[in-house]
């Protein structure tokens, strides 16, 4: 009885799931029990983030904005990857293949665009320089 009511009250803080590759969930819970991902109230939200690629679709439009054209799928995939991983049904193989990679790809573009804002500097100190 004592222990029964122990049980009961002890709301659990990680999710009750099952994740798809079979260990069990490790996120905290929501109020039911279950984590974001796998919680039957935020399902409908879920399918929505899912939809926009993220779950703050003005934040990500901004990050788009300021992106270069040709990284914005990159942004979506990696979303994407993002709720997979969490969600399970991304293999951590491929989930830490795919960090890597953007991880490169970043650190290239990084240097491209400071390599750009320098040039870029250089040319109009070259053309105004004597300004003064
Ligand atoms: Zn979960």
């Amino acid at each position: 009885m004592d222990d029964d009511d122990h049980i009961h009250n002890d709301t659990p803080a990680i999710c009750r799931a099952t994740r798809a590759d079979g260990e069990p969930c490790t996120v905290r819970a929501l109020a039911d029990g279950y984590c974001f991902a796998h919680s039957q109230t935020t399902a409908s939200k879920r399918h929505t983030a899912r939809a926009t690629g993220g779950r703050n679709k003005g934040a990500s439009q901004r990050v788009q904005r300021h992106m270069p054209h040709e990284l914005r799928p990159v942004l979506t995939l990696l979303l994407t990857a993002l709720t997979e991983t969490h969600e399970g049904t991304l293999p951590t193989q491929q989930a830490t293949a795919l960090a890597a990679l953007a991880s490169a790809i970043s650190r290239l573009y990084g240097t491209v665009e400071i390599e750009a804002r320098i040039t870029a500097i250089e040319r109009e100190i070259a053309t105004n320089g004597d300004a003064s």
